[in-house]
């Protein structure tokens, strides 16, 4: 757009006309690449000590503050920069209770919870119907991890300018909101993996069809990367706004279990 401008501001003076060089894909890959190394320099790795211990909350005085406003907006840029559906203020070394995120990776902008708290979040004893996922985490290097969390939560928070607000949330805006909610207590998907044996590495991930029969349980071996294994219907489903996402998996590996089922 910009560019076109300039050619016609050109043409108007009637000078020597320039036709503007557009970048080619490669270039625009490599500026891409460029912009997420370079945010990704941003980022703390696990254990780091951010990233092992609760954050502060954040005051009203805080929130009203110039330096609550420049840490969020950076956080946003961080986010953006790296492509993430989520991120939480530990990730960027910010020592307070803010987290991002979006409802699918097409949403424009990142909705912002202060504070964010959900009601029975660590009742063990709760019966709550469960999602399995593969999680993986920009702080925790190639791994991923097999977590098992609520399928709809309630949340309870603020939004960025103190205001009160309590949605229930589903779909994969609510396990990237329990994902960041871990950081923000001290906690990533290698504390909320079940077992050892449900981390596992990012190669291994594409090399599925090597695992042992069931491994590491038969509800985490049927279910590919980007979807849920739902303890309900008993079943692999695609997560709620991640339709398109998943529909354009091109790994054979990953789709050797597709809409594959247990027990039935
Ligand atoms: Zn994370």
């Amino acid at each position: 757009m910009r560019s076109s401008f300039i050619l016609r501001a050109s043409l108007c003076c009637s000078r020597p006309q320039y036709k503007a060089k557009l970048p080619t894909m490669k270039e625009m890959v490599e500026q891409q690449m460029e912009v997420q190394q370079k945010a990704m320099g941003k980022v703390a790795i696990y254990p780091h000590h951010v990233m092992t211990r609760s954050v502060l909350e954040c005051s009203a005085e805080l929130i009203k503050s110039g330096t609550f406003v420049s840490s969020l907006l950076e956080l946003r840029k961080t986010a953006a920069d790296l492509r993430c559906i989520s991120f939480s203020a530990p990730k960027a070394h910010w020592d307070a209770a803010v987290l991002l995120v979006k409802s699918n990776p097409d949403q424009a902008e990142f909705e912002v919870w202060v504070n964010p708290q959900v009601p029975g979040y660590d009742d063990r004893n709760s019966a709550a119907a469960m999602y399995g996922m593969w999680e993986n985490c920009i702080s925790c290097g190639a791994v991923h991890a097999w977590v098992l969390r609520p399928q709809r939560i309630t949340c309870k928070g603020l939004d960025e300018f103190g205001k009160e607000k309590c949605e229930v949330l589903d779909g994969m805006r609510a396990r990237c909101f329990m994902h960041e909610l871990d950081h923000i207590k001290g906690k990533t998907i290698i504390q909320r993996a079940l077992d050892p044996e449900f981390v596992v590495s990012g190669i291994s991930m594409s090399q599925k069809d090597l695992w042992p029969a069931n491994f590491p349980s038969a509800e985490a071996y049927v279910t590919p990367p980007l979807h849920f294994f739902d303890y309900v219907t008993n079943q692999v489903v695609v997560p709620k706004g991640m339709e398109w996402w998943c529909g354009q998996e091109a790994s054979p590996s990953s789709q050797h279990f597709h809409n594959q089922r247990i027990n039935q």
